[in-house]
Formats: C-alpha cells, sequence, structure tokens
C-alpha cells in the first residue's frame, strides 16, 4: 500500500487543516522480563510451588496454536502536526503486506 509522506487533516491541538508528517510505528520487541510476567516472579522467588507453573512442559507456541494464520498486519500511522509537533494515531488500521511511503 503506498501513503504520502505528508498529508492535510484535521490537528486536535491547532483546531484546523495542518501540514502532518505520516509515520509507520515501529513495533518494541516484548521483554520476558516485565513487571507481572510468570518468569520474572520464578527469578525472585516469588512464584513457588512444585512443577513448571504450567508453561515449561509445553511443546512450542508454534505447534498447537495457530500463530501465523494471517500474512497480512494492520498499518498503525502516526500523524505528527509540522505547526505544533503533537503526534496523532489512526483510529482503524487498513490490512496490507507492505507500507511504502512515495
Ligand atoms: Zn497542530
Amino acid at each position: 500500500m503506498k501513503i504520502p509522506k505528508t498529508m492535510k487533516r484535521l490537528c486536535k491541538t491547532c483546531k484546523k487543516h495542518t501540514e502532518q508528517k505520516v509515520a509507520q510505528n515501529k513495533k518494541k520487541t516484548a521483554s520476558s522480563l516485565k513487571r507481572g510476567s510468570k518468569y520474572r516472579a520464578k527469578l525472585r522467588g516469588v512464584a513457588r510451588g512444585v512443577g513448571g507453573l504450567g508453561r515449561y512442559s509445553k511443546p512450542a507456541v508454534t505447534k498447537f496454536k495457530r500463530t501465523g494464520a494471517k500474512n497480512t498486519k494492520k498499518t498503525d500511522l502516526r500523524y505528527t502536526c509540522t505547526v505544533c509537533k503533537k503526534t496523532s494515531v489512526q483510529k482503524t488500521g487498513i490490512r496490507a503486506k507492505r507500507v511504502e511511503f512515495k
């Protein structure tokens, strides 16, 4: 899908149409040591009990879950206003294999 680099759209802060830069949001990688994760609790000695806490003796997720069933991803576009430098997020993404800025 081809998307223009700049678009004229409504800025909520300026309350008028301004020139806005378009960018695809980069996906952040998930950490296994986040707060609230079972692995972190196990390392700290908080998750006590017998066995693998229901996760360490299972096959790989790709073996029993339908992971990778879709081959397209929804776009996650961010619009940055060139006047006030505020960034707004698009409402709903459109499914596309590849996003290209022209
Ligand atoms: Zn603005």
